[in-house]
């Protein structure tokens, strides 16, 4: 038996196009160079005035200075995300930097257009949340034979009607899983 779906994931990962390969260089060079500037912030140019609050003044410079080295990041990865998801880079970009306290980003993680791929056998567009393609019915997820939601790789039974998984004959490698 042909694992569909199998084959999809592994044209995604031919692609290289995981998650953290989205981070530009650009923005992990700058969120370094940010952390570091935040370090110098605290120890070298605030004013030492009290020499018994250093492990306090530690702990206050690596906390920000990791917050803003994240944000930046953050902002490398929109800028990538935003393209493959065809919506406005400027505009998101620009969003995601000038509202405070991250709310920018957490509007974007919300309002963000599904990614969209194409069916590995007849190359219609698909959203990313689709498990059959709507064209040649190629599988597109591992489903259950029951009541057709999706289902976890290592899952057994159906987590949404119970159904026993083993009995859609699946695939060898979720019974590698298993055991
Ligand atoms: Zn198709
Ligand atoms: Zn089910």
């Amino acid at each position: 038996m042909t694992i569909p779906w199998k084959r999809g994931t592994d044209l995604d990962n031919a692609g290289g196009d995981s998650e953290l390969n989205l981070i530009p260089r650009w923005s992990i060079f700058l969120s370094v160079i940010v952390f570091v500037a935040t370090q110098y912030l605290f120890h070298g140019y605030l004013p030492h005035s009290k020499p018994g609050m250093l492990p306090m003044r530690m702990m206050m410079s690596y906390s920000s200075g990791t917050a803003f080295a994240s944000y930046v990041l953050l902002i490398g990865y929109v800028s990538r995300d935003v393209k493959r998801r065809k919506m406005s880079a400027s505009l998101w970009v620009l969003l995601v930097i000038l509202m405070p306290g991250g709310i920018g980003a957490v509007v974007y993680f919300l309002l963000r257009q599904p990614i969209l791929s194409r069916c590995p056998n007849c190359t219609t567009e698909l959203a990313s949340d689709f498990h059959f393609c709507p064209q040649c019915q190629f599988q597109m997820a591992p489903a259950c034979g029951k009541c057709f939601r999706s289902v976890q790789i290592t899952d057994v039974y159906c987590v949404q009607c119970g159904h026993d998984l083993a009995e859609d004959h699946s695939p060898a490698r979720l019974q590698a899983y298993r055991d």
